[in-house]
């Protein structure tokens, strides 16, 4: 059967885009602030990649002195509204109240979106560009790795250039993320705090195609790679061209840039995959009006999402099918089905979790119209292995100042992230980090 677009009601479809936690009024947000233990040398701080200082904006906000708490966050993060809405709290600066053990933890998220909202609703700027240097430093990915470091060197006095391939800046956060945790507008509003930095971003233009490595390493004293990651790599199985199988990136962008009445989706969706992309795909599908069953050649206590995503899927009525892995793809034009197997767990592999091997015999048919594809990410090596840059599993190997094997570039983001989870938090530490250190080498001649 062919896709159609949603047929649920515009108006059911909005309401299921919306944001989902809504905002702190002021009365619940000082209520909730005045809950703090105000803790010295606090854990939720230490819990924080960017180091905000929690206690610290928390108890502004219990005084209503909202700009303050504002300024105290978005100096560590600049990006903090997005991280309000983001993080994964539960992993992170909630996950570590003291609090946490005997009552509710203070809702640092909601907190950090109502001090955040307030400067970015008004267009309050917080902080101004600095003195100018006279050096300039491009950046290349817009996202919220190179969204930070510009925004850092930029309150340095650095001038500084983005170059983005996308039509609109914001990486993840205005392309990936789904609609209902992070609306395209903050993530919009956030880019154009930092242009009013003075900050230049060129959208349209791809590096290594558009503009050559060469001509910006001739033009600028220092270059930051924040390119993050790819699509979603293949399944190499036979049907994967048929129609009704789609990437689960360029899915959710749709429900990002389109009109959501447009969005096609089948009746019954198979998503295959078990991380952030997958768990977003199906949500979507779900709430587009789709029979949704997540199929995973793992278990639970492998999946990649967080505990609290799946624990949300499952609310959502999102089915999931574990030791399941998909084989072939059934169908001559749309798809009909997919075709899957069982599977077993065995010892552990390269990346140190259990193999899952096919159980003989075990395949079934399960019935769909549609597949999503969100098995990760691919790497995208063209642009580090055109600059010599060293890789690691594809990903570029930088030091602890984020700078890589060539001294006068640096990288941060996802594109680094061998290790621990790839998250916009760590996007925006990695871009701060690297900041200090061109900003040190520019100054000092290193
Ligand atoms: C579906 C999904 C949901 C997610 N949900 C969450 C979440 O809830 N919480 C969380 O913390 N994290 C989440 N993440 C992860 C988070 O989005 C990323 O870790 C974060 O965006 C990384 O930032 P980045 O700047 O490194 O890369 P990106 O956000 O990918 O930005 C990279 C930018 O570089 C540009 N670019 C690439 N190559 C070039 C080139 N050659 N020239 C010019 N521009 C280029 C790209 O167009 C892009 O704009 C999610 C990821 C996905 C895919
Ligand atoms: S940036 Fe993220 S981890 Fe840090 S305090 Fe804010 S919500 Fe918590």
């Amino acid at each position: 059967m062919a896709l159609n677009p949603s047929t649920l009601e515009p108006q059911v479809l909005r309401q299921n885009f919306h944001e989902i936690l809504p905002a702190l009024t002021s009365r619940e947000a000082v209520i909730e602030a005045t809950r703090c233990l105000f803790c010295y040398d606090a854990p939720c701080t230490h819990a924080c990649p960017t180091h905000i200082d929690i206690p610290r904006f928390i108890k502004k906000i219990s005084t209503q002195n909202n700009l303050g708490a504002a300024k105290t966050i978005l100096e560590s993060n600049f990006l903090g509204s997005t991280c309000a809405r983001v993080c994964p709290v539960e992993e992170l600066c909630e996950g570590a109240c003291v609090l946490g053990s005997d009552h509710k933890p203070i809702e640092i998220g909601r907190l950090q979106r109502y001090a955040t909202d307030h400067v970015m609703d008004k267009k309050i700027d917080v902080f101004k560009a600095g003195k100018p240097t006279a050096k300039k430093v491009a950046v290349i990915g817009a996202g919220p790795a190179g969204l930070s470091c510009a925004a850092e060197l930029a309150k340095l006095g650095h001038t500084v250039t983005i170059f983005e391939k996308k039509p609109l800046a914001g990486g993840l956060s205005t392309y990936g993320i789904v609609v209902f945790r992070e609306p395209v507008e903050v993530s919009l509003a956030e880019v154009e705090m930092v242009k009013r930095l003075g900050v230049t971003i060129k959208n349209n233009v791809t590096v290594g195609t558009d503009i050559s490595f060469d001509e910006l390493n001739s033009s600028y004293e220092a270059v930051f790679l924040g390119t993050g990651l790819g699509n979603v790599p293949n399944l190499e199985i036979p049907g994967e061209n048929l129609e009704g199988v789609v990437d689960g990136i360029e899915f959710i962008t749709q429900t990002k840039t389109d009109d959501l009445s447009s969005i096609k989706v089948g009746q019954k969706v198979a998503v295959i995959g078990a991380g952030n992309t997958a768990i977003d795909a199906a949500t979507i599908a779900r709430r587009l009006g789709a029979h949704v069953t997540m199929i995973y050649r793992r278990t639970k206590t492998e999946m990649t999402a967080y505990d609290f995503e799946y624990d949300f899927a499952k609310l959502e009525g999102i089915e999931y099918r574990f030791l399941t892995a998909p084989v072939s793809i059934k169908g001559s034009i749309f798809v009909e089905g997919l075709e899957c197997q069982t599977m077993q767990l065995g010892a552990p592999d390269a990346s140190g979790r259990p193999r899952p091997e096919p159980i003989p015999n075990s395949n079934f048919t399960l019935e769909c119209d549609m597949v999503i594809k969100a098995i990760g990410q691919e790497k995208q090596t063209n642009l580090a292995s055109q600059l010599g840059l060293t890789l690691e599993k594809g990903y570029i190997v930088v030091n602890h100042q984020n700078q890589t094997s060539n001294p006068r570039v640096y990288a941060g983001g996802d594109c680094v992230r061998l290790k621990g989870d790839a998250s916009t938090v760590m996007a925006v530490q990695d871009g701060k980090i690297a900041a200090k250190s061109i900003h040190s080498s520019l100054e000092g001649g290193n």
